[in-house]
């Protein structure tokens, strides 16, 4: 896989810091600028004509002028096994696990159904412009080795973890604490750093864990803090309701994770939507991180994400942004950007288009630590890029013509407007990858 250098040329956008805090400072575009990759790595960045001179013989230039260029997108919560979920008619959390997710996930026991499906994934996020993502598999190892095998033959860097489930699931979806703590070591040695990769401890939710299970969790949190923790958190009222009825000593369902040492800043909570101020306070003094996921919690009735407060929280609880498919109902980061901004208009909060691209690029990097590798276009990161077309459809076009040359306004149409059809290309370690790969 030795590829020779390449020029990737467009308008670059680059973050240095948050909009929401540092304000226009935090964002520059460099109007012809180009990028030269090298070895999977962003080699320079500038004018074009400087990085064309510096280019050596032999590179090729890949010509996106009047096209953004910005790092991947990252997704921070997302199911490979639920892509034949996704868009299930009429049922809220615990009905909709029980009807369609746990019986979808029991066919990934088959080495084979399970390569299939992380290969339609992997292609499915790359043309949605999503380069990383924090990925849960199923109970089965089996659906962890598939993942990760696909995800390092594409050379892409990716967080997965096999779930650990140990009641109130169907039988075949069942490991128990011994068997998911052993599983589990046995993945992490096996995966963990090789390539890209990186690997989430991953007990799916506290109501499918017995005690016994979430301890064995914190074990394994605590014999390797180099890993992730994923797992969800406050999605929906019964399911609070559910937890306080399995855990009857515990006053909120944060302090059921808190017991287990399961909050810490390498861990990625899914929707933190009905949160008491006692687990904010617990959420941000651990350093844990919200996954924000806007397309499910409306798709499945769950609740309106609280940004405001989760960020004026002293000190603040860390966010980031995420599709969870298939209670989601995008794969699109664009699209999961506009749902964010709708969900937030319903509580009367605003939220720039700078902030959006930020918080799928480089806020979400800073969020699961990956800032100084993903996340942000700068000499020596890793070349996952992306380009976007503003005016890839025609109502695209049509409406990007009143806004010419504000760069706001254009990075707002693109979040309401934009899907998979924006995405003019991605590329993973330098290698262009949007229409599909070996
Ligand atoms: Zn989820």
């Amino acid at each position: 896989m030795n590829e020779p250098a390449r020029v990737i040329r467009g308008r670059l956008l680059i973050f240095d810091d948050e909009p929401r805090l540092a304000g226009d400072k935090a964002m520059r575009l460099i109007e012809d600028g180009a990028a030269l990759i090298d070895k999977g790595l962003i080699a320079a960045l500038g004018k074009a004509s400087e990085i064309t001179a510096k280019a050596p013989a032999g590179a090729r230039t890949d010509d996106h002028s009047g096209k953004l260029i910005l790092p991947g997108f990252i997704d921070t919560h997302i199911h490979y096994p639920q892509t034949r979920v996704i868009a299930s008619y009429g049922a809220q959390l615990l009905e909709w696990l029980q009807k369609y997710t746990f019986v979808e996930e029991q066919k990934l026991r088959d080495p084979r159904h399970a390569d299939m499906v992380a290969r339609f994934f992997l292609d499915e996020l790359f043309r949605q412009g999503t380069t990383t993502a924090m990925v849960y598999c199923t109970v089965h190892p089996e659906s962890v080795d598939a993942f990760f095998a696909e995800s390092e033959r594409r050379g892409a860097r990716m967080i997965a973890g096999k779930v650990m489930m140990d009641r109130n699931a169907p039988e075949a979806l069942c490991d128990t604490p011994q068997l998911g703590y052993d599983q589990t070591n046995a993945l992490i040695q096996r995966w963990r750093g090789k390539g890209r990769l990186d690997y989430a401890i991953s007990p799916r939710f506290a109501p499918t864990s017995t005690e016994a299970q979430l301890e064995a969790s914190g074990a394994l949190a605590r014999e390797h803090p180099e890993a992730y923790v994923q797992t969800h958190l406050c999605e929906n009222r019964a399911e609070i309701a559910f937890v306080r009825e399995l855990f009857p000593w515990t006053k909120t369902y944060t302090e059921v994770y808190a017991r287990y040492g399961l909050l810490g800043p390498r861990s990625v909570f899914g929707h933190c939507i009905h949160l008491e101020e006692s687990e904010v306070d617990l959420l941000a003094q651990s350093g844990s991180i919200a996954a924000f996921c806007p397309t499910s919690n409306l798709f499945l009735g769950s609740g309106l994400f609280d940004m405001r407060r989760l960020h004026a929280h002293s000190p603040p609880v860390r966010v980031s942004l995420a599709t969870d498919v298939g209670g989601g109902t995008s794969y699109s980061m664009l699209q999961t950007a506009n749902e964010a901004y709708k969900v937030l208009q319903m509580n009367g909060q605003s939220w720039q288009a700078a902030q959006a691209f930020y918080q799928m690029t480089l806020g979400n990097a800073r969020a699961l630590g990956l800032d100084q590798r993903v996340g942000s276009l700068r000499a020596g990161a890793e070349a996952d890029l992306i380009v976007l077309d503003p005016g890839a459809t025609p109502a695209m076009a049509h409406r990007m013509e009143a806004v010419k040359g504000d760069l706001a306004e254009e990075l707002f149409i693109l979040m309401m407007l934009g899907d998979d059809r924006a995405i003019a290309e991605t590329y993973v370690a330098g290698r262009p990858v949007k229409r599909g790969t070996i």
